[in-house]
């Protein structure tokens, strides 16, 4: 052990400070057994936070005839019968003790004058049952976690850097990574761990997800401990992302501005939304709307800057700033534009992984022993579409449950089983990124990664695409080989940098390696060259490495929920 490498030892190690990080780690600690949170980002900024729009339970506050199962059926047929029914039907019927934990732990949830918890419409809902807390769920979410982890003293430290799951014989046994700030080393000897490490978004030049987050951590930490991840291909896009400036790229702009009466125009000014959806216009689904911008900017009708127009500049300045008020903030501080005068450039925009490492529905256990996932970085309830508010309810759920799982393997575990070998491996990856000094410049082969993603694995995909997709991530993979790492007194960004574009390669790779083998359209994957759906093709695709996809049969839905299946319109019901 060099002088500057911590140790510790905890019962169960929880990767990630989001929310589902945070409520796996509070489901443990209100068990008496120990916990340790850890995060690249400061705890109370963690991901979850930019959350906007609300979390899913049928509650029935405003629609009495909501019921679980009528959630159940809409998330499986949002997700284009791709999600597994038993994750669906876990996180449905669990949903409202999700809700009555964060009620009990003081979340200040938008109310009706009588007390009642409030809730609207939101995408593909038979009934209203998105709970919000204004225009900022996912904050409060994680305000009330954070302080809810706090009363139970749970230890977090929000500046480790995972570099690697230690394991031995499909075993783990903790973890490996580095200090942010100033380059200490820490092993992790844990018996649990459970990865809430996030998706795999910012591997697309635009995102909604902030510079460095949702790197594809989870998926390279996951393959290399030998899980597996389930459908990497299935990414939503979301149809508003800015152009600009270059470090905010792909940042939303809220659906409301559409909602609102806000109008979509190619360069020749047409409003192109007739042609693409004529009864809707903007206010079409999120896919088609992605899809039509797509294809406008592919085929030349695009703006200078490659997107299209979002035009609010004819409602009435009051309304815009009664309300749209974080839209005209957005970009007032970000373009210094004013959106009650000028129109403002968007595009598509990577937003969630439906996909992630493949778990098991009853704990969310993997194929390593003693590894669990959760929340964005796992896959299952989503299928190949996301019901909107579904993310942070499947949070509380999942994190509830593998959190109570990973203190029970603790528990009862015999003896743990440790790898000098691995420890050593884990030592030596970081101590030689730190001594390369190559000419390639990290940053430089992100963008490369991001542009490749965009171009050959965007919103619309086909063979000779996706082949030349990957011969480019392999020369960005060889290029990789020979980057230079530079600390420096202000921190090991440079060191982070160089593991997030480890990460973003494999993820990239399992996302184009998918991507060629689903060969449908289904949901958010439109592949031009076989555009219709492929009912042979109701499989979950398992990655496990460079080269091997394997199809799994997704299991029938059951017959409580398949009798409440319906078609449900999305007109009005716009979602984050
Ligand atoms: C703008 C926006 C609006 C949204 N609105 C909604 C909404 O209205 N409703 C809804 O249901 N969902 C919404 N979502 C989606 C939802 O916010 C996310 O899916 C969810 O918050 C993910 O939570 P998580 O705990 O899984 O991961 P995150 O919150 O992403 O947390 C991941 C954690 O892992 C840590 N981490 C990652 N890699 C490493 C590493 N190598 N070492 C150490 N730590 C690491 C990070 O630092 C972080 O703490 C929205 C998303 C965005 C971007």
């Amino acid at each position: 052990m060099s002088p500057s490498e911590r140790q510790f030892t905890t019962s169960v190690l929880v990767i990630g400070c989001g929310g589902s990080g945070l409520r796996a780690a509070i489901a443990v600690a209100e068990r008496g057994i120990d916990v340790l949170v850890v995060g690249k980002r400061a705890e109370a900024d963690a991901h979850t936070s930019l959350a906007a729009g609300g979390i899913n339970a049928a509650l029935g506050t405003m629609d009495p005839q909501d019921s679980w199962q009528q959630h159940a059926a809409d998330t499986l047929k949002e997700g284009y019968f791709l999600a597994d029914p038993n994750t669906v039907r876990t996180v449905a019927e669990g949903a409202a003790r999700g809700i009555a934990d964060l009620e009990r732990w003081g979340m200040r949830f938008a109310r009706e004058p009588d007390g009642r918890i409030s809730q609207r419409y939101f995408g593909a809902h038979t009934f209203r049952r998105t709970a919000y807390a204004g225009d900022y769920t996912g904050l409060e979410i994680q305000r009330t976690l954070v302080r809810r982890g706090r009363e139970l003293d749970v230890p977090v430290l929000d500046t480790m850097y995972v570099t690697r799951l230690l394991t031995r014989e499909d075993v783990v046994f903790g973890a490996y990574g580095f200090d942010l700030v100033d380059g200490t080393r820490y092993v992790v000897h844990a018996d649990a761990v459970i990865l809430a490490a996030g998706g795999h978004t910012r591997i697309w030049r635009r995102s909604s997800s902030r510079r460095d987050e949702n790197s594809g951590d989870a998926f390279r930490l996951a393959v290399t401990a030998g899980a597996r991840i389930r459908d990497p291909e299935l990414v939503q896009f979301h149809p508003s992302g800015l152009l600009g400036p270059e470090d905010a790229a792909g940042t939303l702009v809220s659906e409301a501005a559409r909602g609102e009466g806000g109008v979509l125009r190619n360069a020749a000014g047409e409003r192109f939304m007739e042609r693409y959806d004529p009864v809707r216009l903007e206010l079409s689904t999120r896919d088609r709307v992605a899809l039509a911008e797509y294809t406008e900017i592919k085929e030349g009708r695009g703006t200078p800057g490659g997107g299209v127009w979002l035009d609010v500049s004819h409602l009435p300045r009051e309304t815009i700033m009664q309300r749209l008020p974080r839209v005209y903030r957005t970009l007032i501080e970000l373009q210094m534009l004013d959106i009650t005068t000028t129109p403002v450039e968007i595009a598509p925009t990577a937003h969630y992984s439906m996909g992630g490492v493949r778990v098991r529905s009853e704990d969310h256990s993997t194929d390593v022993a003693g590894l669990f996932a959760v929340g964005e970085a796992a896959s299952g309830l989503h299928g190949a579409n996301r019901l909107g508010g579904n993310s942070l309810i499947e949070l509380l759920v999942y994190g509830r449950i593998a959190g109570t799982a990973a203190a029970d393997h603790s528990v009862h575990l015999p003896a743990q089983p440790r790898s000098s070998t691995a420890l050593v491996e884990a030592r030596d990856e970081v101590t030689r990124l730190l001594s390369t000094n190559g000419p390639e410049n990290v940053r430089s082969l992100q963008r490369a990664v991001r542009d490749t993603m965009t171009e050959h694995v965007g919103v619309v995909r086909d063979e000779d695409g996706l082949r030349a997709g990957l011969a480019r991530l392999d020369d960005i993979e060889s290029a990789a080989k020979s980057i230079g790492v530079h600390t420096d007194l202000a921190g090991f960004q440079d060191l982070a940098h160089a593991f997030d574009l480890r990460s973003s390669l494999v993820a990239a790779q399992a996302t184009a390696e998918a991507a060629l083998e689903r060969r449908e359209t289904r949901g958010c994957h439109n592949r031009s060259d076989f555009p219709d759906l492929d009912e042979s093709l109701r499989v979950n695709l398992i990655w496990s490495g460079p080269g091997r996809v394997d199809r799994e049969p997704v299991a029938e839905t059951p017959i409580e929920i398949a009798a409440f299946v319906r078609e449900v319109s999305t007109h009005g019901k716009l979602v984050e």
